[in-house]
């Protein structure tokens, strides 16, 4: 009797569907969740772009390219890029204001919640 034990860790050279969290990413203490769905993965994989979605996080009126640039150690070119990777998993929308496009992080439409991530 009794529930059968789910071998989770087995070390087969099967991939498994989700991703791990990079080395950047704090981890939750209370969920100690070590893993991402693609769509975040995509979002936090990279450093920078990690970096980027935590300053828009403390942003809730939205920020342009050119203040995000300022903020980080990047050219203009590659924020423009990781706002593109955002926008693909629809981490991110932008309002045109002006000659300038605003990014905000959207908070809803997105499962940061569920993966725990901190931004
Ligand atoms: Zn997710």
């Amino acid at each position: 009797m009794g529930k059968k034990k789910i071998a989770t860790q087995k070390s087969d050279s099967r991939k498994p569907k989700k991703t791990l969290r990079p080395s950047w990413v704090p981890r939750d203490v209370v969920s100690n969740e070590e893993e991402l769905c693609p769509d975040c993965f995509k979002v936090v994989g990279d450093k920078n772009r990690y970096t980027l979605v935590c300053l828009l996080g403390k942003s809730p009126n939205g920020m342009s390219v050119g203040q995000l640039t300022e903020h980080l150690t990047l050219t203009q070119p590659t924020v423009t890029h990781h706002l593109q990777v955002l926008s693909s998993v629809q981490a991110v929308e932008s309002t045109k204001s002006g000659r300038e496009h605003i990014y905000r992080l959207k908070r809803d439409a997105h499962c940061f919640e569920e993966c725990h991530i901190p931004y």
